[in-house]
């Protein structure tokens, strides 16, 4: 019996089961699971697999496997499951000697263990991405995020480089009882794992994760059912925000009645707020009922002493889930018309009238719907806010909903866009100009160019004032 020695990952095993396939090796042969590597683990069939390494070597022979071979093999890598690395020479060693279509055949034991393999392994990268909580260690005076979290399958590194994405500009490490990931602001590494009880680090990070979650929970959907299966109980201990379910749930009908009776209220707004605790305060927001059925409050982003500030109506379906503004269509709309006009979206602080997006659901889509005179007076005292921290030295108002909160009444884009209006208290300068959304719906393809390039004339309007104004 040959027992391949191969570090326990998707490379090593690929190149060892590479040189058995070509020597057309039967899975019968082969006990990929040993624990202990041995030097004379090749004892049986050494010298074949050697001669075969060379003669592969030499000849560079590629066994040709399809593309979802791959795909579902590295995901099976990860699996916890002893028998894995068994399986997948089992169904490459099929798919190179009987059946190049093995994976079609979805009722075929082989694939059917993988393919559910598979899928749990998905599972559990997304559960990792859902349920890692980080909290703040200071390390000879440097922020350190670290988390600990016990994924189901060895996901650590596939899972991890979604952090880095999201989480690229701080220093985090997320442990596992397996393997560790750690992200120094530039490079991804891992070690080894440690278990809970090892995992030592306290700070008010946990409050920053129930203050988020109490601002997303629902009053009016909640599904207990649902949030067991989403959360699951072994998932809780390393979730701050677990301790607030049971409270949550008790004081769901009053924040219900609460969210009817506050419908005309506005927002107070502490104004010795920095704007990142603004934008975090923003979470907690019930002034309106908008709060409700968004997913997070939108808030403005850019640099907090931009020159221009850009203000339009309200986060859209794809903004509700990302956090950010102008993140869709009508971002990409505003994408191009920033190119156009030769300007560096980094140099914008980009917000919106209204922080929650309002939504009715139509088939398996959220569509958008206008935010109410109350929604945008209840509102305004973050935009103001912001308008106040950046104290910006021109506001572009796009569209009707921001030009009347700017502005103080329903504007005619068409007619009062383009303008550089210079009586308001609120800033120095503002202009009107076409929301991005106003273009997309245009009625026919010249309305849209004419608005593109309105909008673009706007925006080079804007930058022209700005470099006139005395600084
Ligand atoms: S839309 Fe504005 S006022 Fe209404 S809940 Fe959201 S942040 Fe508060």
């Amino acid at each position: 019996m040959l027992q391949p020695q191969f570090e326990k990952n998707f490379d090593s095993w690929r190149l060892v089961a590479r040189d058995l396939i070509a020597n057309g090796t039967s899975p019968n042969q082969i006990n990929w699971n040993q624990d202990v590597l041995s030097l004379f683990s090749f004892e049986a069939g050494e010298n074949n697999l050697s001669a075969s390494r060379q003669k592969n070597q030499k000849s560079n022979l590629m066994i040709a496997v399809p593309p979802e071979f791959i795909e579902l093999a590295k995901l099976v890598s990860y699996a916890r499951d002893d028998d894995r690395w068994n399986l997948l020479y089992r169904i490459l060693f099929r798919l190179r000697f009987e059946n190049a279509n093995l994976l079609k055949i979805s009722v075929d034991a082989d694939i059917q263990k993988a393919e559910s393999l598979q899928k749990s392994v998905r599972h559990d990268i997304h559960k990792m991405h859902a349920f890692v909580r980080f909290k703040k260690n200071i390390v000879e005076g440097e922020d350190i995020y670290v988390a600990w979290h016990r994924p189901e399958h060895l996901t650590v590194r596939p899972g991890t480089p979604f952090f880095a994405r999201r989480f690229g500009d701080r220093r985090w490490s997320i442990f596992t009882p397996d393997e560790s990931a750690h992200w120094d602001l530039k490079e991804l590494t891992f070690g080894p794992g440690i278990q809970q009880n090892e995992f030592k680090a306290t700070d008010d990070w946990d409050e920053v994760w129930k203050t988020y979650y109490k601002s997303i929970f629902n009053p009016a959907r909640i599904k207990i059912k649902m949030m067991k299966s989403e959360m699951a109980p072994k998932y809780w201990s390393s979730m701050p925000e677990t301790s607030l379910i049971q409270d949550l749930i008790r004081e769901a009908p009053l924040r219900l009645q609460n969210m009817i009776e506050n419908q005309n209220r506005a927002a107070v707004v502490d104004p010795h707020l920095t704007l990142p605790e603004l934008k975090i305060a923003a979470q907690s927001c019930t002034a309106c009922p908008l709060y409700a059925q968004a997913t997070q409050s939108v808030f403005g982003v850019g640099p907090h002493d931009a020159e221009i500030m850009i203000i339009g109506e309200q986060p859209g379906d794809q903004e509700d889930l990302a956090g950010t503004p102008f993140a869709g269509p009508a971002g990409a709309v505003l994408d191009e018309a920033f190119a156009n006009a030769g300007i560096d979206r980094n140099r914008i602080y980009l917000t919106n009238a209204v922080k929650h997006f309002k939504w009715t659901q139509r088939g398996k889509l959220r569509m958008h719907q206008k935010p109410t005179g109350g929604e945008m007076h209840a509102c305004k005292p973050w935009l103001e806010a912001e308008i106040a921290k950046v104290k910006p030295k021109i506001i572009i108002a796009l569209g009707a909903t921001a030009g009347t909160a700017i502005i103080g009444k329903l504007p005619k884009i068409g007619d009062e866009r383009g303008k550089i209006i210079t009586s308001l208290k609120i800033a120095p300068q503002v202009i009107l100009s076409w929301h991005p959304a106003a273009i997309l719906r245009a009625s026919d393809e010249a309305e849209s160019q004419l608005r593109r390039k309105q909008l673009a004339d706007d925006l080079r309007l804007a930058i022209q004032s700005v470099s006139s104004f005395p600084v």
